[in-house]
């Protein structure tokens, strides 16, 4: 691959992953994005679920019944920490299900609870919230983030590598200037990028919108950018662009909410559900309502129940059925509406099985060779560790210690004291693991 003109204060290696919020295969493979800088591609697996449940695992190697980050919102009366906003019931509809209201009133509660990661109350009734609680109340991407074990910000830590990693909270323009800041200075040896609006758009416009090639075009400028800039500093960047799943246009919608309300059970009392926009998750109180509920849901055909051994294919098989007893899920392209994610219909989706068309997420990089065992998106963590720690290796010998110093967060310096709790937990990728 090309390499920079040898400079004698030069770094050898910077491995720069750049995460691409839902830059799909489907959207990709057919468009010569990062063609000339990324030309390696490969399809890979998603993870069944939303963001909350891809992220996590990407930044962790681990899948959701490992480190339990999966979906937001699960019935959990005893811990949920919304008792006070029950009141709000009695407010009109017409206000309390505006988005406008309901993103004014998360970030209210957001601070309220402290919650550190990303918080949204979407759309669950008011009535019913002290049903339930929210289960990323720390952010995956910073250090300790996760809800079970670590994730790549404590390995980096830990390992004391001298890293960049885009803060959440920030734009995608502010993302850019922070990690071409970090890079010019030669200081890190690792750089993790998150830029979220082609999600945002691709929900809005769908899959076929005509906003999407100037967006790509958009990353490749700032991505050619970065590696000119990163050129001066490194002898070689590894490059790897990738995703967390696809997006799927929404064609049908399915009031499933009137379906169950039909019945003569009463939520709270007989059931509970959480209706994520591309599935509903049901805990039951009693005997009649399983059987009830069941039988109806087999009835729908646009969607099916996640039977069991399914889940654990997947991953998403929790023995204690935190996140719910029963799991129905939809074909791809039908969206459940209203759900408690959303009111309203919106153009595209995703969460849908992982082998539906548009679920898959891509891979680009400028590396010859991917090794096989990197099919599915927690692999990437595998190839983050790999070269982290390559370049921590590599860079080791270059240039006087100050200039490999760290810098406020979120670059580090070198590994906290006293050694984090978890360090024998930390992994380092096994290439010949298990799929
Ligand atoms: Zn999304």
């Amino acid at each position: 691959m090309e390499r920079s003109r040898y400079q004698p204060d030069m770094k050898t290696i910077l491995p720069l992953f750049i995460f691409i919020d839902a830059c799909g295969w489907e959207i990709i493979k057919d468009d010569p994005f990062c063609n000339t800088v990324a030309p390696n591609r490969r399809r890979l697996e998603s993870v069944f679920g939303y963001s909350s449940a891809c992220v996590p695992s990407i930044l962790s190697g681990r899948w959701p019944e490992e480190h339990r980050n999966w979906c937001y919102f699960v019935y959990d009366p005893k811990h949920s920490p919304f008792r006070w906003l029950k009141p709000l019931q009695w407010l009109p509809k017409a206000i309390t299900s505006r988005r406008i209201v309901r993103r004014w009133l998360s970030k209210l509660v957001k601070v309220q609870l402290k919650f550190h990661g990303y918080f949204d109350l979407y759309n669950i009734p008011f009535k019913h919230i002290s049903l339930f609680d929210f289960t990323e109340k720390k952010s995956p991407l910073r250090p300790r983030g996760m809800n079970r074990g670590p994730n790549i910000s404590d390995f980096l830590e830990e390992s004391g590598i001298a890293h960049h990693i885009s803060d959440p909270t920030r734009s995608e323009t502010e993302s850019f200037d922070a990690v071409l800041a970090d890079v010019k200075t030669g200081r890190i040896d690792f750089a993790f990028v998150y830029w979220p609006e082609l999600d945002g758009l691709l929900h809005r416009e769908g899959n076929q919108s005509p906003e999407i090639s100037p967006k790509l075009r958009g990353y490749e400028t700032r991505i050619h950018r970065l590696l000119e800039v990163a050129k001066e500093q490194y002898e070689e960047v590894r490059l790897y662009v990738f995703s967390d799943h696809g997006m799927a246009n929404c064609d049908t919608l399915l009031d499933l909410k009137a379906r169950i309300e039909q019945m003569p059970l009463q939520f709270g009392k007989d059931y509970a559900v959480v209706y994520d926009s591309t599935m509903a998750r049901f805990w039951f109180f009693n005997e009649d309502a399983r059987r009830t509920v069941t039988e109806t849901l087999r009835t729908i055909p646009d969607g099916s129940i996640v039977p069991d051994a399914e889940l654990e294919r997947l991953h998403c098989l929790f023995p204690d059925r935190y996140f719910g007893e029963l799991i129905f899920l939809m074909c791809e392209g039908v969206l459940i509406v209203p759900s408690h994610m959303g009111e309203r219909p919106i153009r595209a989706m995703h969460g849908y099985h992982p082998e539906e068309k548009h679920s898959y997420a891509a891979l680009l990089t400028n590396q010859p060779d991917i090794p096989d065992s990197i099919s599915a998106i927690p692999h990437i963590y595998n190839l983050m560790v790999r070269d982290a720690l390559l370049a921590k290796e590599q860079n080791r010998s270059q240039g006087p210690p100050e200039k490999r110093a760290g810098r406020r967060f979120p670059v580090t310096r070198k590994a906290p004291e006293p050694a984090l709790a978890f360090s024998a937990r930390v992994s380092i990728p096994n290439f010949e693991e298990e799929k």
